[in-house]
């Protein structure tokens, strides 16, 4: 017998999480737009409620074409399972909630997109979770002096946002694992096909699928995937490791908590259990049929996107205007080592820039491009732009965004389907327009 191979990313891509003979052959994934599912029999809905058969019965909980997504993603990333919710914040929430249950501290790179970081630093410790924000998530010493008795996690994005800082995520990984902590990886920016973060050690990756993955800047979503690695029984999770009721069964006087119950895929069933069915915040299956439907075309969408950005990042480091540009995809950046090591494919096509010149010239170029769009947005087949410190960082007080080295006047530019050259004209008008 020949060796099976596992199937590569774009093959994946197209079917992981499907099987067409389980739905009447349909060769596009069919949208199970329903509320609930029929018990069939009163032994069947008891074998379902106690969890001695899978299916469906409720969508808040579980829904066939939500699954498919579920499915896919966890394929595409190598994840044990994964969740799908109501948004990216949804997702990052749920994550820390279900990790820092009864309180606790994360240790979290500074440099994070700006909704997470004002609900780390305003919201969460309302709720006795605490957070001790690190400058430069690289610096192992900032790293370990953040980490404390009661820390759950270590939370980074994978590139940042929007200067495509890049973490080092196997280094990291280690670093949390020798303090029994997961690590979690918003990796939103290049998304599973740029990089994969549970390769390099990663416990939990949360993704805003509403950018890069879906594509087509059409649809709010979040996904979670669970690695399926981290032992969360390992006395540091108490809510892991408690008897649950609605994991036991009255009549048999049994009681199991998730670890028992759900082994290595523990942390993805607790918050599909207790924050998605509990807390709410489901994805739709229609939403999720737009977002399998991005997939599809996640790699090729990429490349170009990629290859445009580049281009586009070249014309604006020869424009005699611009200051800085910031990606850490262009060969002389400082980061350039560690991502040739974890992007071979490209770190995004997202990235900032900098003129030299004011906040008013700033924002003539942001009323003078004609086929970049100025909205709060990235990862779409059409190419957007946005001044970050008055809209989308605006959550982030000054000093951190400075030490972040994101100045007033920064432009993020998020590069889509047009044509390169096209951009690059349509930016030249934009930028000689604001300094005539
Ligand atoms: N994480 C990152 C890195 C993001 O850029 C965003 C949104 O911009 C989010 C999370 C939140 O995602 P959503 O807007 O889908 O709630």
């Amino acid at each position: 017998m020949p060796e099976e191979k596992p199937e590569r990313f774009d093959t994946l891509k197209i079917h992981a999480g499907y099987d067409p003979k389980e739905h009447n052959y349909a060769s596009s994934v069919p949208i199970y737009q329903t509320a609930a599912f029929g018990f069939g029999d009163s032994d069947r809905a008891a074998r379902l409620v106690n969890f001695k058969e899978k299916g469906f019965s409720y969508s808040r909980v579980s829904n066939p074409t939500v699954a498919v997504l579920e499915k896919r993603i966890a394929d595409l990333d190598g994840g044990a399972d994964a969740v799908a919710v109501g948004s990216g914040m949804a997702a990052v929430s749920y994550t820390i909630l279900n990790l820092t249950e009864g309180g606790g501290r994360i240790a979290a790179a500074a440099n994070i997109y700006g909704a997470s970081f004002d609900e780390f630093r305003t919201l969460f410790p309302k709720y006795g979770i605490y957070f001790d924000f690190i400058d430069d998530i690289n610096d192992w010493n900032q790293v370990e002096s953040a980490i404390k008795e009661d820390t759950k996690a270590i939370f980074v994005e994978s590139v940042t946002n929007p200067a495509t800082t890049v973490a080092d995520i196997a280094a990291l990984a280690q670093l949390a694992h020798r303090h029994g902590i997961p690590l979690v990886v918003d990796n939103t920016f290049p998304t599973p096909c740029l990089f994969n973060p549970i390769r390099y050690g990663a416990d939990l990756v949360v993704y805003s699928s509403t950018k890069g993955i879906s594509g087509h800047g059409e649809v709010i979503s979040g996904l979670i995937v669970d690695a399926g690695n981290f032992d969360f029984g390992n006395g540091r999770f108490k809510q892991f490791e408690e008897k649950e009721f609605i994991l036991g069964n009255e009549e048999e006087h049994m009681q199991r908590s998730f670890v028992e119950a759900f082994g290595n895929k523990a942390f993805a069933a607790r918050l599909r259990l207790k924050y998605l069915r509990l807390f709410g915040a489901v994805l739709g299956p229609f939403e999720a049929y737009l977002v399998l439907l991005g997939i599809e075309t996640l790699s090729e969408r990429l490349d170009k996107q990629v290859a445009s950005a580049k281009k586009i990042a070249e014309f604006l480091t020869a424009n005699p205007h611009v200051r800085t540009v910031q990606y850490s995809g262009l060969p002389d950046h400082p980061q350039h080592e560690l991502v040739k090591k974890y992007f071979p494919r490209g770190v995004g096509a997202i990235f900032a820039f900098d003129m030299d010149g004011t906040e008013e010239q700033t924002k003539k170029v942001l009323d003078s491009v004609k086929i970049f769009s100025y909205l709060p947005n990235v990862g779409d087949v059409r190419s957007l732009i946005v001044n970050p410190c008055r809209t989308t960082h605006r959550e982030i007080p000054s000093a951190y965004r400075r030490r972040g080295g994101l100045s007033d006047t920064v432009i993020r530019l998020s590069i889509g389907l047009e044509d390169a050259d096209d951009l690059i004209a349509d930016l030249d008008q934009a930028i000689r327009t604001a300094f005539a």
